[in-house]
């Protein structure tokens, strides 16, 4: 068997890539399984290459596409020696040392891993929304919304996620519906103003989504007003839900302590999980910010907590 890695570090978001710069600087050569592309809302560079514009990014004056973050992100932590490997990961073993991590029907072994596979965009969970994804339902607006140009659109949810969509699909879009289950949103103050002086965004408050018309695109929705119980049909060819997401973390249970939501419990203020030698960093542990900064500054504690734990280890 080959000599074991020092470092793996499994997912390639904000927080992967940080880690990645952090331990290629530390001279640890660290390996990158940034898993492949599959689906919209699931693949390399993670949810920032589903956002357009990133405005809160320091640094960035004027903002910055969030493609091009994370591009900026990867060919850094590539100048500094980390390498790639564009797969998923099928399966780990954290039993013993060296860790094993499987990718394509291959061990890959390592000293340390840092576990920075984020979450994904959570649906509606309706057989109709799941049947006509790709065909007028959509998470990502950066992705899709293209394909929407002079049609009626709604979206989903009243977080900053759904805001953002709905500012970003007015370019597209005749009309913009957001549909929110409450009477207040949940999104941040500028992001609210920013919606309400938008005059192609119309709002449903106190609805949900019944259902998603369509033979085989999306004619339309029907919405339910959650006080009186009536029904109603929105005519729209375009929807997106963004009602928020889910941590990557199937591939742990079993391994790595978790909270009932399926987010990973790292202990106190550091990166370290139940099992010695695995970190975890970014959105996969944090379910309160969320942030691609607050996910990068985990993705270097989790470089330097590695560090110092291989350097404190017998060898
Ligand atoms: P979020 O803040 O959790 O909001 C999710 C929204 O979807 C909520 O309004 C929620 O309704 C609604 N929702 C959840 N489940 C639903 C269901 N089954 N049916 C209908 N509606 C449902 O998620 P997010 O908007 O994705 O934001 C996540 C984090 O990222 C936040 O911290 C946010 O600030 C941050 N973020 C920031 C920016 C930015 O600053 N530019 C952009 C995007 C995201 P309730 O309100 O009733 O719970």
């Amino acid at each position: 068997m080959s000599e074991p890695r020092e470092v793996v570090i499994i997912g390639s978001g904000p927080a992967g890539l940080t880690a990645a710069v952090y331990a290629a600087r530390a001279n640890l050569h660290p390996l990158v399984i940034e898993g492949e592309p599959s689906s919209t809302s699931d693949q390399p560079g993670g949810q920032l290459m589903l956002t357009t514009e990133v405005e809160n990014y320091p640094g960035f004056v004027d903002g910055i596409m969030g493609p091009d973050l994370m591009h900026a992100f990867r060919a850094q932590a590539a100048r500094f020696g980390a390498e790639f490997l564009t797969h998923k990961v099928s399966e780990v073993d954290f039993s013993g040392t060296p860790h094993k991590i499987v990718v394509n029907n291959e061990e890959i072994s390592a000293r340390a891993v840092i576990v920075a596979t984020g979450a994904r965009a959570l649906t509606l969970g309706l057989e109709n929304e799941r049947r006509l994804m790709g065909h007028g339902v959509s998470t990502c607006a950066t992705c899709d919304g293209f394909f929407f140009r002079g049609h009626h659109i709604a979206v989903v949810g009243g977080g900053d996620s759904a805001l953002e969509e709905a500012n970003f699909l007015t370019k597209f879009g005749e009309t913009v519906t957001l549909i929110h289950r409450r009477k207040e949103l949940r999104a941040s103050k500028i992001m609210q103003d920013r919606a309400f002086a938008n005059p192609k965004i119309d709002f449903r408050w106190d609805s949900t989504v019944e259902d998603v018309l369509g033979d085989t695109s999306v004619q339309g929705l029907v919405l339910k007003d959650v006080n009186t119980g009536e029904t109603s049909t929105l005519d729209v060819s375009g929807v997106f839900v963004a009602i928020g997401h889910v941590p990557n973390t199937d591939l742990f249970k079993g391994w790595l302590d978790m909270e009932d939501n399926g987010y990973l419990i790292t202990k106190g203020r550091s990166t370290y999980t139940n099992i010695d030698g695995v970190f975890a960093c970014g959105d996969v542990q944090d379910h309160t910010y969320r942030q691609a900064v607050t996910a990068a500054g985990s993705g270097c504690s989790a470089a330097i907590d590695a560090e110092r734990w291989l350097e404190a280890q017998p060898h």
